[in-house]
Formats: C-alpha cells, sequence, structure tokens
C-alpha cells in the first residue's frame, strides 16, 4: 500500500467536532488505498498553556522537565484521533514518540531527530491496521528521556516520518489555505500559489511568513518528500492548496515568486570603527558568542583607516548587541567611536528561483523603490532573494508596489 503522511495542527484539532472532522479526511485517504500515517498537534492553546506551567513553577527550569511537561498535549490529540478512528470503524492506534521510537539528540527542548526506525509501524500495517496516529513534536533522547522539536515541531515530525517510510506525500493540514505571494493583510492582489520550490520556501519562511517550521522544509527539501499545505476548514478537494516541490517538478516560469516583509528588524551601525586586519571577526564574533542572529552586513569603504560597519538583528536582541560590543570595546577587542540603533526600520524581499537565470530583477526593484520615493538603508542578496532595509512606515507601500510591478496577481 502506498503511505500518505497527514499532519493536523492545533486549530485543526481544537475540539473534538474537529477532531471527527479531520478523521473524515483521514477515512477518504484509507478509502483512496493509502496507508495514512497522521501526526497531531495539540489542541491549539495548550501547549502555551503548558509552557505557562511550567515558567511559573520554575523560571530556570530543567529542559528535561519542560519537555516532558509540554510533549503532553500530543498525547492527547493522538488518542482521541485514534478513538476517534475507531469509532468510525476504522483501524487505528495511537504512537507516542518514545514508543515508535522516534530517536533524538539531548538538546532538549530543541532536539533534532536522529532515527525513525519504520519496523514497528509497518508490522502493525502488515497486521491490517490502516492508520499510525503519531503524536507529533515529541521524541525520546539518546539519553532516554522525552525530548521535543522546537515549537511548531509537529511540521518537522511529519516530515522526517514521510522521509523514512518513503511517503508518496506530506500533506499538512493548517488554518491557511496555502501560501501566498506575499501577507494577504497588506494587499487583497496576494494570491496563493499552487506550487513554489523548496528553496524559495526556506526564504519566505525564515523571513516570517509563518505557515511551517523551517526545519520541516530543510528536511523535506534533503530527502525530496512534496508537501502540500492545506485547510482543514475547507470542503475535499484534491488539488487545494500549495505543493512545496523540487525545481525541477515547477512547469511555468517566473522570476519572482513572493515579496516578504519583516518589521521585526533593526539597523545597527559601528561608526569610526579602526580598520585593520581581523576586524569583522572582532566584532561578529562576539555578538556570535552573544547568540545574536545578524543577518545583513555591510562595511563601507575605508577612510584614513576608518571605517562604519552596519548590520542587521532582530530588534528584540539589539539590547543585547549593544552589551556585547559594548564590552568587546571596554576589553580592547574593537575600536569604534560610536554605536546607532535604528530600530525604526522593516526589511522587505522578493524571493524567486527564476531570479538565478534571469537579470535586472534587482535593478527592477532598486527603480520601484525609487519611484514610490522610499530610500533604501540596506541592500542584501542572495541567489534567489533581494532584501532591503527601509523606513518601517513605508514597509506597506514597498510590498504593495512590488507586487505590483512583478505582477504577482497574476501568480498561482
Ligand atoms: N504543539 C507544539 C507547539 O505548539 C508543536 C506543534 O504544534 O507543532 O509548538
Ligand atoms: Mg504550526
Amino acid at each position: 500500500m502506498p503511505i500518505l503522511v497527514m499532519k493536523f495542527g492545533g486549530t485543526s484539532v481544537a475540539t473534538l467536532d474537529r477532531i471527527r472532522r479531520a478523521a473524515k479526511r483521514i477515512g477518504r485517504e484509507v478509502a483512496n488505498g493509502y496507508d495514512v500515517i497522521v501526526i497531531v498537534s495539540a489542541m491549539s492553546g495548550e501547549t502555551n498553556r503548558l509552557v505557562g506551567l511550567v515558567d511559573e513553577t520554575s523560571p530556570l527550569y530543567d529542559a528535561r522537565e519542560y519537555d516532558a511537561v509540554v510533549s503532553s498535549g500530543e498525547n492527547v490529540t493522538a488518542g482521541l484521533m485514534a478513538l476517534t478512528l475507531q469509532e468510525m470503524d476504522i483501524p487505528a492506534r495511537s504512537w507516542q514518540g518514545w514508543q515508535v521510537p522516534l530517536k533524538t539528540t539531548s538538546a532538549h527542548s530543541a532536539a533534532r531527530i536522529v532515527d525513525i526506525p519504520n519496523d514497528n509501524i509497518n508490522s502493525k500495517f502488515a497486521e491490517g491496521m490502516k492508520v499510525a496516529v503519531v503524536a507529533g513534536f515529541q521524541g525520546i533522547s539518546d539519553e532516554g528521556r522525552i525530548s521535543t522539536l522546537g515549537r511548531g515541531g509537529s511540521d518537522t515530525t511529519a516530515v522526517a516520518f514521510a522521509a523514512a517510510f518513503g511517503a508518496e506525500r506530506c500533506d499538512i493540514y493548517t488554518d491557511v489555505d496555502g501560501v501566498y505571494t506575499t501577507d494577504p493583510r497588506i494587499t487583497d492582489k496576494a494570491r496563493k500559489l499552487k506550487k513554489i520550490a523548496f528553496e524559495e520556501m526556506l526564504e519566505l519562511a525564515s523571513l516570517g511568513a509563518k505557515v511551517l517550521q523551517t526545519r520541516s522544509v530543510e528536511l523535506a527539501m534533503r530527502y525530496k518528500v512534496k508537501l502540500r499545505v492545506l485547510s482543514s476548514f475547507e470542503e475535499y478537494d484534491p488539488t487545494a492548496g500549495t505543493l512545496i516541490c523540487a525545481e525541477e517538478d515547477i512547469v511555468e516560469s517566473r522570476v519572482v515568486s513572493g515579496v516578504a516583509a519583516s518589521r521585526e528588524e533593526a539597523k545597527m551601525t559601528l561608526l569610526q570603527v579602526k580598520d585593520t586586519p581581523g576586524i569583522a571577526a572582532a566584532i561578529f564574533g562576539p555578538l556570535a558568542e552573544a547568540g545574536i542572529n545578524v543577518d545583513m552586513i555591510v562595511q563601507n569603504i575605508s577612510e584614513k583607516g576608518h571605517t562604519d560597519m552596519t548590520f542587521s538583528c532582530p530588534t528584540a536582541q539589539v539590547k543585547r548587541a549593544e552589551k556585547a560590543l559594548n564590552e568587546a570595546k571596554a576589553n580592547g577587542g574593537i575600536a569604534f567611536a560610536e554605536l546607532v540603533a535604528d530600530t525604526n526600520v522593516a526589511k522587505v524581499s522578493v524571493v524567486g528561483i527564476g531570479m538565478r537565470s534571469q537579470s535586472g530583477v534587482a535593478a527592477k526593484m532598486f527603480k520601484v523603490l525609487s519611484d514610490e520615493g522610499i530610500n533604501i538603508k540596506v541592500i542584501a542578496t542572495s541567489e534567489i532573494k533581494i532584501s532591503v532595509l527601509i523606513d518601517r512606515k513605508y514597509m506597506e507601500l514597498a510590498v504593495q508596489a512590488l507586487h505590483d510591478a512583478f505582477e504577482l496577481e497574476k501568480a498561482g
């Protein structure tokens, strides 16, 4: 029997009614001839509630006990889903991570999957079981303790199962009906994409399109798992949602697939840095040690032995970055005149695999922004992405103008 992985997020299992609705979809795929592995999240809000209980009990908690507590939400939905399927006369049983066993590293609360042996579940399929319901987000660490994969980790559980079992596809049921060309709250011209390449999805995911846990997309790309994102609230339609797939599987060519925007970005500039060999390492070493996620970096040309160095990082990390740099200055690691933080910026990016073969995308982006009178503060590019930092008040305008210029309302 071909295997299908179906993952239901928290909103799709938030009530017994919704669990029944999801179970009907699972029943339909069983009728279509699949053996199904279902991955469930905790009921929506439940993981947050459990995290709250841990925080209140022990602010500097032991991560192994944190995992023991916060993984429990998924145990409940896995059991309830198996019961619901049994009520519908579909042979099903539940599995907690350790029973599979889904083996992970011991990096508690952010563990990585090491192995998913498939003999256990496959032998049940061979005996006639039709649905294995697996608690997402959790596993067993190499120390034999319950572990979790980080918030949103059920997506990664689902993709890892699809890879381990050679599933035909991994369907992620969620509360949005797919991946859009941009945030539909910014422009009503945003269109749902039928297909998007793994690389594009990765850029969009890390740019703040919070549809999937980033790690799940990395995993899907590595193992070439066909991933589909779709809504569990819409009527059944075999072509619904957005398919995230390899570049070769996308026939229609487009240069730009999406415009992403992030408000949570700050710009930091070190003025008058003494320009000597090793200066970048002396600045970014302490930032890395302080756990700052530096994104864009620009070094100005130096004049009279001094230069300015600008970088961007999440707004929430500005204070920590300032502390790290001022400490490095105090102990003689770096010399600079002034440190200026600008938290009134936004990052806007255009993403598309077509950029690899098509030139002129950057020029067009800059022209569009200049026509709107928007000043660019920092630019960064990768093979399939161009990002700019601009004044935050122009973020929506920039997204709308770029979405128009690249004719994304015709995508999808
Ligand atoms: N329940 C976990 C969370 O809320 C894992 C997941 O749903 O993906 O983060
Ligand atoms: Mg999620």
